[in-house]
């Protein structure tokens, strides 16, 4: 029989983790993929790129001291390696996806998806065998690729997005250009300046990590200079051009054209929704800009189709697509997610780590809301002195009339899994007190969320 309660397109976060609550709340589900389980973020995003920045640490770690050209001699005996133990880890963990889906009696279509009608997919295989199915309800979650704008030269042989660089190389590049200083532009010229290349980053914003607060962006552009890393902000990528055997990105800035060369260009300037072919041709949804339009519930405009993450959210991260999917099936099933989806922690894996989530003091000041901010630098924070990567801080933003945190920036070690301790905060509207109310373990970097949350309780006073 070739009918399911549930069949999902695309089994990245989003499809994979939406298919596993609907199998344990009781729907015949089916997941329709083309590539590998896990999506972008198993195999081409957060977690190669994780441990590629790991790689690229404990290289850079276990080289320090050691003369630089028996540095340069060991990066290039160990990138392969690297990109190596990269693949391995996505494999495993794609092979897991599909473990789960066995264990759970999800049923794992390989092929492209193509929502025919209301309530019909087919599935055309790589063998060119097409299979229609029929199902109450189906979810797009088919991702979003990277964006490349019509910038003259994108399309040269050593322009790359994420997808082309995290294929491997043979040999690290001397030098590098980043277009975009994003979290995925940022992260990679953490990677390659760990590896020694020369790292340009170019961003057309006034300054790095441009949707996060100003201090954080500022204080990692400090920070990267010191590395070596040089960075161009207000700046306008016009064309990039082949100059001998390197890249030249030619831009504008304060009016003024300016160019930076290297070996290779990452173009990091974002990603778009992806559906192409999901739908037939007289059967298009509604759209808000390149993104698939839904309403609160997940619902598209063509009946019994939902859509969840990169392809429709507009914040584009995996653990939003994995909630969005879970709570889109819960919608499905007649009960009440318990995620808060306004709450949206986000953490970017450069030197320190950074986590924020909720609001920051500016846009909590464009809301009209009253707040203050408890600050702690961290050069007197113990761990911080013993790992000494540099300036650390940590800001929490509280209201004012009811003293409950809506909002917090953290730019230290760790601080991508200390976030979760604030999001919870902020999700379940807690007050400064409580969350001063737990002692914390010495020595810890949580201990400067102590101070941080203190001189917030202080200036709440005043
Ligand atoms: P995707 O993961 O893109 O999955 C969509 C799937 O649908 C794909 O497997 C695709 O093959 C499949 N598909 C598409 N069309 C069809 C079709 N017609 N038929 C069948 N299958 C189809 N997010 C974080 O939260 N943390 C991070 O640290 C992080 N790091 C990142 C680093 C990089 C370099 C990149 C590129 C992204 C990163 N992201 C990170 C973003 C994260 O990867 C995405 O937000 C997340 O993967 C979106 O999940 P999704 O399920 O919506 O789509």
């Amino acid at each position: 029989m070739n009918h399911y309660q549930l069949i999902v397109i695309g089994a990245g976060p989003g499809g994979y983790v939406a298919a596993l609550r609907a199998a344990k709340l009781g729907l015949h589900t089916a997941v329709v993929e083309d590539r590998e389980a896990g999506g972008t973020c198993l195999n081409r995003g957060c977690v190669p790129t994780k441990s590629l920045l790991h790689s690229s640490q404990v290289l850079r770690d276990a080289r320090e001291g050691a003369a630089i050209g028996v540095l340069a001699e060991n990066i290039r005996a160990d990138l392969p390696a690297m990109f190596a133990r990269q693949k391995e880890i996505s494999a495993k963990l794609s092979a897991g996806v599909e473990g789960l889906f066995k264990s759970a009696k999800v049923d794992f279509l390989q092929g492209r998806g193509c929502v025919t009608a209301p309530g019909c997919v087919q599935v055309s295989g790589k063998n060119g065998e097409t299979v229609s199915y029929t199902a109450d309800h189906i979810i797009i979650a088919t991702g979003s690729v990277p964006a490349r704008p019509p910038i003259p030269g994108l399309d040269l042989p050593g322009v790359m997005t994420s997808d082309e660089l995290l294929q491997g190389a043979e040999e690290p590049y001397r030098s590098i250009v980043i277009i975009g200083g994003g979290v995925i532009g940022v992260e990679f010229a953490t990677f390659y300046g760990d590896l020694g290349c020369q790292v340009t980053i170019v961003e057309g914003l006034d300054r790095l990590l441009p949707n996060l607060d100003r201090e954080l962006g500022q204080n990692l552009a400090q920070l990267l200079k010191k590395q070596g890393v040089t960075i161009h902000t207000g700046a306008m990528v016009q064309r990039v051009e082949q100059n001998g055997e390197e890249l030249s990105v030619c831009f504008t800035a304060k009016g003024e054209e300016h160019s930076v060369t290297g070996q290779a260009v990452l173009c990091a300037i974002g990603r778009q929704p992806y559906w192409e072919g999901v739908f037939a041709p007289d059967l298009q949804p509604e759209t808000v800009g390149r993104a698939i339009k839904v309403d609160e519930n997940f619902c598209t405009s063509i009946p019994g189709v939902y859509a969840i993450g990169d392809v429709s959210s507009r914040i584009q991260l995996a653990h939003v697509a994995s909630a969005q999917g879970v709570a889109c099936v819960e919608k499905i099933c007649g009960k009440v997610p318990a995620v808060d989806l306004r709450v949206v922690p986000s953490c970017v894996y450069c030197r320190p780590e950074i986590a924020s989530v909720g609001l920051t003091e500016a846009e909590a000041k464009d809301a009209g809301i009253s707040v203050k901010v408890g600050k702690c630098v961290m050069g007197a924070n113990a761990r911080t002195m013993i790992d000494d990567p540099g300036r650390c801080f940590m800001k929490v933003v509280g209201r004012v009339d009811t003293r409950q945190i809506v909002g917090a920036q953290l730019m230290c070690q760790h601080s991508t899994d200390m976030i979760d301790q604030l999001s919870q905060a902020v999700a379940n509207g807690m007050t400064v007190e409580q969350l001063l109310r737990a002692m914390r373990p010495h020595p810890t970097f949580a201990e400067a969320l102590g101070d941080a949350l203190e001189d917030l309780a202080a200036k709440l006073d005043k």
